[in-house]
């Protein structure tokens, strides 16, 4: 009897650090010094502060590569109709290049606890580059080696499609916010990635999207108020450019 109630009590401290929110950051740590968004410091330092994940967007040049950066269009240079020569010759606020998906894989190895959130681009009505980007993508994941802690999110949903299609196996987390979760969780995915924004107008998917067995990532959330909303509603992920701050608030 004794030993079935340990077990009782074991499993249900386990089950309360599972339903813990979840601290990713938004194009990983790069309000702090020394770093960048979607840099190679930012990945480094999300890692270092004991993020759970770290947010990076890839984007496909016209000449084929991969490389990671948040705007279509930066420092003056239109990333999907650039090639990566001329991405390469851009500077980040750190002094850093911009990083290949190869190099941001590479450094992703140094950090075997941090899980990767992985943004796939929107290319409009560009359905082979879409498609091309996602492929290309998968591919490059799978060979490094870092398949198993890699997520997929997209607001596209032909790419969110075209992920699901490609690596069954890896959560895929639909962006755009305009789908139930029983919507979501037909068309196979992980969960929904929406913003706060778009969950306020439906508050009632955070519970929809439980009964539906899927998980709840929200961004971006940088106030402390609505951080501690979230928590309280349980929420599996919250992603924010404060990671630093969720940090503290849930420790
Ligand atoms: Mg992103």
């Amino acid at each position: 009897m004794k030993r079935i109630k340990l077990l009782l009590f074991l499993s249900l401290i386990v089950f309360s650090i599972g339903a813990q929110t979840r601290v990713v950051a938004h194009r990983g740590f790069w309000k702090t010094d020394g770093s960048a968004q979607n840099s190679i410091a930012s990945l480094s330092k999300a890692d270092s502060i004991g993020a759970y994940g770290s947010e990076f967007d890839v984007w496909l040049t016209a000449d084929d590569s991969l490389v990671v950066n948040h705007d279509r269009v930066f420092k003056g240079i239109n990333f999907p109709e650039a090639t990566a020569a001329e991405v390469a010759s851009i500077r980040l606020d750190n002094g850093e290049s911009v990083p290949t998906l190869a190099e941001y894989l590479n450094e992703a190895k140094k950090y075997p606890d941090l899980r990767l959130v992985l943004e796939v681009k929107t290319y409009g009505d560009d359905s082979a580059r879409q498609t091309l980007a996602c492929q290309k993508i998968v591919d490059m994941v799978d060979a490094s080696g870092l398949r198993d802690r890699t997520d997929y999110i997209a607001f596209s949903l032909f790419a969110c499609k075209e992920l699901h299609r490609l690596s069954p196996d890896r959560p895929v987390y639909y962006l755009e916010g305009d789908l139930s979760p029983k919507e979501v969780k037909e068309l196979g995915f992980a969960g929904i990635d929406y913003s706060y924004k778009a969950l306020s107008k439906h508050p009632e998917w955070i519970e929809e999207a439980k009964n539906e067995g899927l998980e709840i990532n929200v961004w971006t959330v940088d106030s402390p108020e609505i951080m501690q909303e979230l928590i309280d509603k349980k929420v599996d992920f919250i992603t924010t450019n404060r990671p630093d701050l969720l940090l503290q608030l849930l420790n």
